[in-house]
């Protein structure tokens, strides 16, 4: 049976000798003296020129998580000027801020317009992928991603990294990871944020604004009041009371001088998409006055 088989494929692989008809046919240059081959055009193959104008929108893997999941970002424009959005940091406890990206990113790429040409916006609907599928606040180690910064550079020693940190619910025994960016996903954040002008990550259910936590870095704070203008959600002078705060990424772009905001969605439901949307919008328009010198 091998035989045969051998034998049955190779008698219709080309080895034996052609009909001295077939080959000229397949050559356009040959074609004008050949038999009339009107149905057979020659195949003309696009090579791609360095003026092809680049995608105004696509995404790209930025990295992934501890257990192997990606995390992906949107982009959209082509401009120096980089803006970017972090839908959730706090994975499955804070799923609609997900949701919430999912939208902006489906809306931006129907309204890329929306963009001034100086900017790219860049969406990363989630910062944990682990702890969404996992429906964990902490990422796959249960590190808290928003405890895990290295905020010891600043004037403020009551936001330095710790190891134990704290939720609504209580101590977070461990929440702050081993050491600061200890995790593959902050670690991913720091690089991938740090040369942007405006940092916005969301959270649920606040139904606040907060900015870094130290001294005055006023380029967050002129985001915080346009966002806080166009949103709705207040943001209140004094910051987050409840319980202390370490490590958190806005703390610590704040320090490398990128304006960082953090907005708290009203519940933990709902995507408050619409006031979100004319937040991001409202940014995006007042750039100059947010980032320039006090
Ligand atoms: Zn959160």
């Amino acid at each position: 049976m091998l035989c045969l088989a051998l034998f049955w494929v190779c008698t219709g692989c080309g080895l034996e000798p052609k009909a001295p008809t077939e080959e000229p046919a397949a050559d356009p240059t040959v074609a004008s003296t050949a038999a009339p081959t009107a149905q057979r055009t020659p195949t003309v193959v696009q090579i791609p020129t360095d003026t092809a104008t680049p995608a105004p929108y696509g995404h790209e893997l930025l990295g992934e998580s501890w257990e192997g999941r990606p995390i992906v970002g949107h982009r959209f424009g082509m401009g120096p000027r980089k803006v970017v959005l972090v839908g959730n940091i706090h994975g499955g406890t804070e799923k609609n801020t997900h949701q919430l990206a999912l939208e902006m990113i489906a809306y931006f790429e129907e309204n890329l317009d929306d963009v001034p040409p100086e900017v790219t916006l860049w969406i990363i609907p989630t910062a944990n992928p682990d702890g969404l599928a996992n429906g964990t606040r902490g990422n796959g180690r249960l590190v808290d991603l928003n405890r895990n910064a290295d905020t010891n550079g600043d004037a403020c020693p009551e936001n330095d990294w710790v190891k134990d940190t704290y939720t609504t619910e209580g101590i977070n025994e461990g929440g702050g990871g081993p050491q600061p960016f200890s995790e593959v996903e902050t670690q991913l954040l720091r690089d991938f944020v740090e040369d942007a002008e405006v940092a916005i990550f969301y959270h649920s259910m606040a139904g606040m604004i907060f900015v870094t936590s130290c001294a005055d870095h006023v380029a967050s704070e002129r985001l915080a009041r346009r966002l806080s203008e166009a949103t709705g959600y207040p943001f209140p002078a004094e910051g987050w009371v409840s319980y202390p705060v370490t490590g958190a990424v806005v703390d610590y772009l704040a320090q490398q001088g990128v304006a960082a905001a953090e907005v708290e969605l009203e519940t933990k439901v709902d995507s408050d998409f619409d006031r979100n949307l004319a937040g991001v919008r409202a940014v995006l328009q007042s750039l100059d006055q947010i980032t320039s010198s006090p």
